[in-house]
């Protein structure tokens, strides 16, 4: 075992703090990371509340990982030290189930192990990227190709394939019109991927506040979802909508939107349930869809497609000692757009 410096939540809504954990020895297929960088996603913020219900603590939050590889197990085939690489939201999954060996670990069968707030196959509670260093097995490390800096590389692990996965399962590309609701960590992602996979893209916010960030970011419309006339004059317009908004939302009303036939992927996971009159689905046969992260083969596709696009996340960098004041800024919508932990600074 080695002990690492790490910030943790001690008890659920307890603020974080600066402590030290446990990370296994290097076993045979298992890579050492030192982690350079480590992302805030909202996940972390209902987990270490306890907003999805009960949770693990001492909680070391973080499943956006950017660092390089200190040491490899004997079996380590895919990875060598000084390699830069990522871990996302999950560090293991059965392996063997349908939905494993179609490269849908997320969908795992026996569920996949999340970085943090789990308990690993091995029985040990997993702790996840606000700490020093982690030991992952090869098979959920993922390259961070040249040409992304390892701190815009972090967000990717979660905010990018979290979105880019729908994008590409619903199709997003020329001649697509794309919506994206909330500009936040996904969100600001959902419109650089969306951009560069050629679609039109428009974002729906609460408010114009962040309307010439959207622009720059690669969007070709911008409305506030505040104004009622926004509903009116978009109405039957987009192919898709990606929604990640991280509270509960008039889904009807953004099912207005939607062409017939038109899909609504909604990738936000808010504390509370939704009612929703299903007549709203009824007239254009429209689809409400969900979709988590995405499996580690299309994660290495997103981070290529990141860096042949010269794409990375647009972030704050904070120290660690930060991370509360962030988690309140996230939580009032007002971040630009990724906060990122310096991890020298645990
Ligand atoms: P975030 O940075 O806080 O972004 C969420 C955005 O939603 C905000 O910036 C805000 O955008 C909008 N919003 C917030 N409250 C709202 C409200 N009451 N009404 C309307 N819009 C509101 O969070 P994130 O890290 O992007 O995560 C978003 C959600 O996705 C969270 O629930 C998170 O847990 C979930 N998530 C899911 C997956 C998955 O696999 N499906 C993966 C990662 C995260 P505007 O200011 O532009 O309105
Ligand atoms: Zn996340
Ligand atoms: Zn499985």
């Amino acid at each position: 075992m080695t002990t690492v410096a790490a910030y943790a939540a001690p008890a659920a809504k307890a603020p974080l703090e600066r402590t030290t954990i446990e990370r296994r020895e290097v076993r045979e297929h298992d890579v050492l990371i030192d982690i350079k960088f480590a992302g805030i996603c909202h996940s972390d913020i209902h987990q270490a509340r306890e907003g999805w219900g009960e949770a693990i603590f001492p909680m070391v939050p973080g499943h956006e990982i950017a660092g390089v590889v200190t040491e490899v197990g004997p079996g380590v085939t895919r990875f060598a030290v000084g390699d830069r690489v990522g871990v996302g939201c999950m560090v293991d999954s059965c392996r063997e189930c349908e939905y494993c060996k179609a490269g849908l670990e997320q969908y795992c069968t026996e569920g996949n192990i999340g970085t943090y707030n789990a308990v690993g196959r091995d029985g040990e509670v997993t702790y996840g990227g606000y700490s020093q260093k982690v030991v992952v097995d090869e098979n959920f490390v993922l390259g961070i190709p040249e040409g992304i800096s390892l701190d815009e590389a972090a967000p990717l692990l979660c905010a990018g394939i979290t979105t880019y996965s729908p994008l590409r399962r619903w199709n997003a590309g020329p001649g697509k019109k794309v919506a994206v609701v909330g500009l936040g960590g996904l969100g600001h992602m959902a419109v650089k991927l969306a951009h560069a996979l050629g679609a039109e893209v428009t974002v729906l916010s609460q408010s114009l506040r962040k309307k010439d960030d959207g622009l720059k970011l690669g969007a070709d419309h911008y409305y506030a979802t505040s104004d009622p006339a926004t509903f009116q004059e978009l109405a039957g317009s987009f192919d898709l909508i990606v929604s990640t908004v991280s509270a509960p939302l008039d889904f009807a009303a953004y099912l207005g939107l939607l062409r017939p036939h038109g899909t609504l992927a909604n990738v936000g996971a808010p504390e509370e349930p939704i009612a929703l009159n299903l007549f709203a689905l009824l007239g254009g046969g429209k689809s409400l869809a969900g979709s988590m992260i995405g499996g580690i083969a299309e994660t290495q596709e997103m981070l290529d497609f990141c860096a042949a696009h010269g794409i990375g996340a647009e972030i704050e960098l904070i120290a660690a000692s930060e991370v509360n004041e962030a988690y309140e800024r996230v939580l009032a919508s007002d971040v630009r757009y990724r906060f990122v932990i310096d991890t020298a600074t645990i």
